[in-house]
Formats: C-alpha cells, sequence, structure tokens
C-alpha cells in the first residue's frame, strides 16, 4: 500500500508520529531513561561501556525521533508546502520500527509504514481487515481506543509471535493502527532493564537534579562514597555536600559555565556524610527541552582522592629523594636553573657536600645503618640552614645546597664553617655513636660558571680537591684550585709509580725527655719522598693524595716495614728507646692491619712494648667500636697507643675516657707563638694536667725556639719534639745523632 502526499494524510502522518513520540516520552520520564538519553550524547564516557549496549535500545530512537517531530510540526507550521521536506517525512515514517496505519470508519487502511508491511506479509488480509473491525467496534467515545493481541506464525522466522495492535479513534472518524511485534518489545524491554543495571550499579556516582538543582535520583556509586541514601538527599540539593574547601567564586564559575555552555568538569573537593572530605572528578551537564529549558542536571562523579595521593607520591617520587625527602637530582637543577635566572645583585653559591669514608661506614655497618645515618645527616643539614636556602641529596653520600649571597666570600666561609662544625657533632644510630666529618666544594655562579651543570660540576671538583687536601675542610672552586687539582693527580701518577719501585724512604725524628736529664727517648718515623725531577714532596702533600686514594694502605705498610727493620739498627745503641709509627684511620680500617703489625714487628726482632703507634682523632670517626677493638688487641700484645695532633681534631675528652692511651701529642699549633699567648699557655697547661692525673705522658710537638721550650718548662713540660732538637733524620745521620748524644749527655741542637 503506498502513501499518497496530500496535506490531510501529512497531518494524520504527524499526529502518528507524535502519538508515537509522547508514548516514547511517556517511558523516558523516569530519570534512568533521560540518564540513557545524556549517557548517549556523551560518547566520552566510553569506561562505562553503555553506549554500546544503549545504542540499539529503541526507546531511545523513540525519543529522538519524538525530537525530530517537534522540529518537523514547527517546519510544518512555517513551510507546510516544502516538499522536499516532506518527501524526508514519509521516510521516517516508513522506517518506523512500529507498525503504523491510516484506517477509515470502514476499516480501509488508507496509509501504512514499511513496518506494517512486514509485520504483516503473512498474514492474510481478511484477517487484518478482521482485526481492525473488531477493534473499530470496541471503541465508544468513554474509551477512544482498543487493543487486541493477534497470534501470529511468522512463515519466514519459522516463529510464533504475537503482535499487539492498537487502535486510536481521531476527530474525524478516522483512525490510527499501531502494531508491535512482542518479541521486538521484549528485546527493547531487555536493553531497557540492562541499561537500568548498569546506570544503578555503574561505578561512578550520578545524580539527577531538577533545574532549581533539586536532588531527584542518586545511584548506588553516589550512596556508597557520599553516605547519604537516596532517600536523604531527595529533594536537597548537591550543597549538602559542599568541602568548605573551595570559596564562593570556584561555584559561582560553576555556575556561570552551566549558564553559558551547558557543561561543567574539573575536580572538587566534597565532603561525606561522615564529614570526611575527598576529592572527585566531576561532570555536570544540563539537559534542555526543545525550547531550550533546562529540565534537568545530570552530574557523574568518580572519587579520585586516591589517585591524588598517587599523584603526590608519583610527584615525590620524581622530585624528592625516597630516603631523605629532600629534592633530589632532577629538582634542585631546576630549582638551581631558576635562581641563576633570576635577576638579583646577591651571587647565586653552591655548595657540594660529601661525608668523609661514608662507605666504610656502609660497609662495615651494614646499609641499614648507612641509610639511618643518612636520614640523620639530612635532617641535621635541613635544620641548619636558612629557610631560603635549597638543600638537595644529589645522590649517595653528596648532599647540595644552594644559597644566595651578597657578600659571597665571607658568607661561603660562615656556612661552610659551620657545616663543618655541626656535622662533626657525634650521630647517634641505632644506639650506636657515629662520629663524622664532611667535605666540601663551593662554586660560586660566575662567567666560568655560568650554568647548573658548570656550577655543580665545579663544586664537585673542589669537594674532590677537599678531599684529596684531608678531608673535613672545604675548597672553593678557582682556576688555581683547578690547577692544583691537576697537580694531585700527577701526584697520584708518580706515586704510585714510586710505590712499586719501591723509592719512599723513611726518616726518623728524635722526642726528647727531660726528666731526669735531658735524654732521647723515642724516634718518630716519617715517610719521606723524593723525586727524581720533583725534588723533594712533603708528605702534607702526598699523605692526602695517597688516602683519598687508597695508596695509604700499601704506602703505611711500606713505611711500617722499613721504620721496624731500621729500628733494630738503633736499638742497639739505646736499649731504652721507643718506636712511634703513625697510623691513620684509613690504615687501622685494613682488615688484616693488627696482624701485620704484629708479624713485621716479630720479623724485625722488636720488642712490641717498644713500639707507639701514633694515631689520629679521626680513628674514631666512623666505627669507634672497631677502632677500639683493632687497638685493644695491637695494646693486649704490648704495643702503645699515642694521640697524635691533640687539638686539631675533635678533641673530645669521651676517647681518652674510653680508650686507655699512653700517650697524648700536643700539636704544634698550640707552640707556635706561645710566648705572646695566654690562651694557648692555658689550653697547654689543662692539657698537662689533665694527662697527669690519668697517668698519661704529653709530649709538646713543633719546638722551633729557645723561648717556646722555655715556656713550656714553666708550663711543667717534659716532653718534646721539634726542629729545635733535630729535623727527622734518615737512619744513619739519626744514629750519629744518638751516638753523640750518649757520648756527650748532651743534646745536639738544630740539626
Ligand atoms: P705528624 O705525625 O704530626 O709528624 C710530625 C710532623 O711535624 C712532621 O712533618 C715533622 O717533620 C713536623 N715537625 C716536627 N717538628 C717540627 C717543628 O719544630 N716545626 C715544624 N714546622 N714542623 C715540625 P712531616 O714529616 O711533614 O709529616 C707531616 C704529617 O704527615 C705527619 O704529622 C703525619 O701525620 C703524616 N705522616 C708522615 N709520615 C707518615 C707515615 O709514614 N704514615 C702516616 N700515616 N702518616 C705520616
Ligand atoms: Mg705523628
Ligand atoms: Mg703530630
Amino acid at each position: 500500500m503506498q502513501a499518497s502526499p496530500t496535506q490531510s494524510t501529512h497531518q494524520v502522518t504527524i499526529t502518528l508520529l507524535l502519538l508515537i513520540g509522547a508514548i516514547v516520552v511517556a517511558r523516558l520520564t523516569h530519570p534512568v531513561e533521560r540518564l540513557k538519553q545524556f549517557l548517549y550524547e556523551h560518547p566520552s564516557l566510553e569506561q562505562l561501556h553503555i553506549d554500546d549496549l544503549i545504542l540499539g535500545a529503541l526507546g531511545g530512537a523513540f525519543f529522538i525521533l519524538t525530537l525530530l517531530l517537534l522540529q518537523m510540526k514547527n517546519h510544518y507550521r512555517s513551510a507546510a508546502n516544502n516538499s522536499a521536506e516532506k518527501h524526508q517525512h514519509y521516510e521516517l515514517l516508513s522506517q518506523l520500527p512500529v507498525a503504523v496505519a491510516a484506517v477509515n470508519a470502514h476499516s480501509q487502511i488508507q496509509i501504512s509504514n514499511q513496518t506494517f508491511s512486514e509485520l504483516t506479509r503473512h498474514c492474510p488480509h481478511d484477517e487484518i481487515f478482521s482485526i481492525i473491525s473488531t477493534l473499530i467496534d470496541k471503541v465508544s467515545p468513554v474509551a477512544p481506543h482498543a487493543a487486541v493481541t493477534q497470534k501470529h506464525f511468522d512463515l519466514f522466522k519459522n516463529s510464533e509471535t504475537y503482535i499487539n495492535w492498537l487502535l486510536f479513534r481521531q476527530r474525524d472518524e478516522n483512525y490510527v493502527l499501531l502494531g508491535v511485534d512482542e518479541n521486538h518489545l521484549k528485546e527493547v524491554t531487555t536493553e531497557l532493564s540492562i541499561s537500568r543495571q548498569i546506570i544503578e550499579q555503574a561505578p561512578i556516582g550520578i545524580l539527577v537534579t531538577q533545574p532549581d538543582m533539586r536532588i531527584e535520583y542518586v545511584n548506588d556509586a553516589f550512596q556508597q562514597v557520599t553516605g547519604y541514601s537516596l532517600k536523604e538527599v531527595t529533594g536537597a540539593t548537591p550543597s549538602i555536600l559542599q568541602s568548605g574547601i573551595h570559596n564562593q567564586t570556584f561555584y559561582k564559575e560553576m555556575q556561570h559555565s552551566l549558564q553559558e555552555t551547558g557543561h561543567w568538569q574539573g575536580e572538587i573537593w566534597n565532603k561525606r556524610k561522615s564529614g570526611e572530605q575527598y576529592l572527585e572528578w566531576l561532570s555536570i551537564t544540563a539537559l534542555v527541552d526543545l525550547s531550550g529549558e533546562v529540565t534537568n542536571y545530570i552530574g557523574m562523579f568518580s572519587e579520585i582522592t586516591a589517585q591524588e595521593h598517587v599523584k603526590q607520591k608519583l610527584r615525590n617520587l620524581a622530585y624528592f629523594d625516597g630516603l631523605t625527602s629532600l629534592a633530589n637530582r632532577a629538582h634542585i637543577e631546576e630549582l638551581i636553573a631558576e635562581q641563576i635566572n633570576t635577576a638579583d645583585d646577591r651571587i647565586f653559591c653552591l655548595l657540594f657536600i660529601d661525608i668523609d669514608g661514608f662507605k666504610r661506614i656502609n660497609d662495615s655497618l651494614g646499609h641499614e645503618i648507612g641509610d639511618e645515618l643518612l636520614v640523620a645527616f639530612a635532617k641535621r643539614l635541613q635544620h641548619n640552614i636558612r629557610e631560603t636556602d635549597i638543600p638537595s641529596r644529589w645522590g649517595g653520600d653528596e648532599f647540595i645546597i644552594g644559597f644566595k649571597a651578597s657578600n659571597p666570600s665571607s658568607d661561603i666561609a660562615k656556612v661552610c664553617e659551620n657545616l663543618l662544625h655541626i656535622m662533626k657533632q657525634p650521630f647517634w644510630v641505632k644506639d650506636r655513636e657515629l662520629s663524622i666529618t664532611v667535605s666540601i666544594g663551593v662554586c660560586t655562579h660566575s662567567a666560568e660558571s655560568n650554568s647548573v651543570e658548570a656550577l655543580i660540576r665545579n663544586a664537585d671538583t673542589a669537594m674532590y680537591l677537599a678531599k684529596r687536601k684531608g678531608k673535613c675542610r672545604y675548597e672553593v672552586f678557582s682556576q688555581e684550585l683547578h690547577k692544583e687539582l691537576t697537580e694531585n693527580l700527577e701526584i697520584e701518577g708518580h706515586l704510585r709509580k714510586a710505590l712499586k719501585e719501591q723509592s719512599l724512604d723513611v726518616h726518623f725524628q728524635p722526642q726528647i725527655t727531660t726528666t731526669p736529664h735531658y735524654k732521647v727517648s723515642g724516634i718518630e718515623a716519617l715517610a719521606r719522598w723524593h723525586h727524581s725531577t720533583l725534588g723533594h714532596i712533603p708528605p702534607g702533600k702526598f699523605i692526602p693524595v695517597a688516602e683519598s686514594t687508597g695508596l695509604i694502605g700499601e704506602l703505611g705498610r711500606v713505611i711500617i716495614k722499613q721504620a721496624f727493620n731500621q729500628f733494630s739498627q738503633c736499638s742497639d745503641i739505646d736499649h731504652t728507646l721507643e718506636l712511634s709509627v703513625n697510623l691513620n684511620a684509613t690504615q687501622l680500617s685494613d682488615p688484616d692491619i693488627v696482624e701485620f703489625i704484629i708479624h713485621t714487628a716479630a720479623a724485625a726482632g722488636i720488642s712490641c712494648n717498644k713500639v707507639k703507634l701514633e694515631i689520629t682523632e679521626d680513628i674514631f670517626i666512623e666505627d669507634i667500636q672497631a677502632a677500639l677493638k683493632k687497638l685493644n688487641m695491637l695494646k693486649s700484645v704490648g704495643f702503645k697507643i699515642s694521640l697524635d695532633d691533640f687539638g686539631t681534631g675533635y678533641s673530645s675528652l669521651s676517647y681518652l675516657k674510653e680508650f686507655d692511651i699512653d700517650e697524648l701529642k700536643i700539636d704544634r699549633s698550640f707552640v707556635k707563638g706561645i710566648e705572646r699567648s695566654p690562651v694557648n699557655q692555658a689550653i697547654i697547661k689543662a692539657i698537662f694536667s689533665m694527662t697527669d692525673f690519668m697517668g698519661i705522658r704529653c709530649i709538646v710537638e713543633g719546638i722551633e725556639t729557645q723561648q717556646q721550650l722555655e715556656v713550656l718548662h714553666e708550663l711543667n713540660s717534659h716532653h718534646f719534639q721539634g726542629f729545635l732538637f733535630s729535623k727527622p733524620l734518615p737512619i744513619m745521620e739519626l744514629i750519629d745523632y744518638l751516638n753523640s748524644t750518649n757520648s756527650t749527655n748532651h743534646l745536639p741542637n738544630k740539626k
């Protein structure tokens, strides 16, 4: 049956379609259906996987169709004779998934759509006619519509189905017949039910409000996140969720966006019923009707509080050191770049700090203690710098501090000296007292150090030199310093060669005792190195190089061996003579050192109680317990222990209490200018009374003049070492010195 495009049939068609639309709209008045429409319009919410499920739902199709029809109606009013549009409308009518037919008072079909033809194609014409007649008979002024269900065998599908027929009476005694295949209806219903379940159980919170923002629907996820039930929030506005974190401008902007664009989305802190605040990603969309009036607002949200924490954690991982929580490499580089690019009268200074001997602590005491030490170190570092200074962990035991200084030279000195001092104070790690020192390299922003990379590299170089110069000090980068480092590297190369060629010597400096009369009581073995082209290289230059390169172990053994061997020649002259050898921290950390010393002394035929081991306080820095254990082992076989350079290190009297030392050597820095320094005199006097009380012998080093000797006599000093008596001598000259002293009973001065 073909439709004829006349004006009256147009009206029938439009009315028919409006009717269908109205039925569908009625079905969609539930918020869930409106949500389906919303989801359908928001393909970006793909994660819900709802679109695929609802795309085919006829309800949606009906609804869209209804909208189109309303538009069509308006169009008809304004342009009724537009034949192209009319054609489109017939197309629409023919594609409608509901059988539609216009029927006259004689039960004759005037016009029908494609679905009608398909639904009735296996149905005899008489049967249709009979159904229509039955329906027309049922219609009355009280009930202008009637329905009947027709059992129908679909030959094509070879299945039985039921068709629901619905007849509506029009004012002009015409009728509209609608037919829906029940199987088809079931499919739609199932899909609608699935969609509803999905929305209700969706993992994201959904709420629907009236245009005045009063809530009319919330899903399960909403209830779980907020703690409010549907009943509790129905009629309330979303402001019950306000956390108080955002100001009014935030909500005004949201409102403005909804009014202007019908949409708002972003992060928002809300509050649960329990009062707990949470962060959500919220998307609000206004639903509008054909006249543009807002019918509803739909809000969909996902709680992202956990993600925010993860984000924060990731940010921390990316920018902060996991162990110490200080800024990490990447972060400090950014911060330095920021500082040097900000114009300022002040100059940017960078401190590169390295913990001396940290590796040894880590290796001997374990990484756990090492890590805790680093954490404690970082805390101390942070507490001892200004808030504006930027501390960071560069890696391992290396730290960087950046700051701006108006007066770089004095500011750097102040900061560095303070850091050197505070880091010397003991750390308590797992009930262990650990003492450390740091070496600091400094670089200031200048033409030669004008980038982040150059600043760090040069400060690192300066730090390296500070290490090589004996640690526990700071060096400021300069071209001269660079030259010095190059020299140091050269020394290292030569030293390796010298050790291989065994070209190092040992000299001995006499130690004098005045009780009961002047006498050489001992000799100190000191390393000597004469290089064929560089000439005499003092220990002050090569010992720090040997220490920083690890060559000290080998060098120390060479010197100790030579000293022990040569000493036997002097002990023949005076059997009361004692030999002192220097033993520094790195040497003592050698696990075989105790065995080596005992074995070497025995091999040289020296009695252990004739040997004094001169240690410095830095021996106690890293692992006091291990150092004490080794020293006690040496003491137990007869070696004496002498504390060298007293007054230059930590001078922590607790070491004296803890370890039974035999001798203490006051550093020569206290002797220099002692004649004019009442302070130095007072210090030396105090040390004497302490060592007297403890029964420790006290030697004063570096006596160069008669005046110094006289002052020291007055202070009741009895043991000396210094150029006034003798410089360090090679063994043959020492033998002469000892022989002449023994024969004359006088001390030959200034040899
Ligand atoms: P130290 O153990 O304190 O040795 C004393 C230093 O003071 C020696 O310097 C000695 O020559 C110097 N000295 C002694 N009397 C005077 C004086 O009246 N005036 C002045 N200005 N100096 C005096 P040296 O030989 O240059 O050694 C420097 C340091 O190098 C030693 O200080 C010691 O710490 C280290 N050292 C030297 N040889 C060895 C060695 O074989 N092993 C180890 N581990 N260190 C050594
Ligand atoms: Mg010494
Ligand atoms: Mg000394």
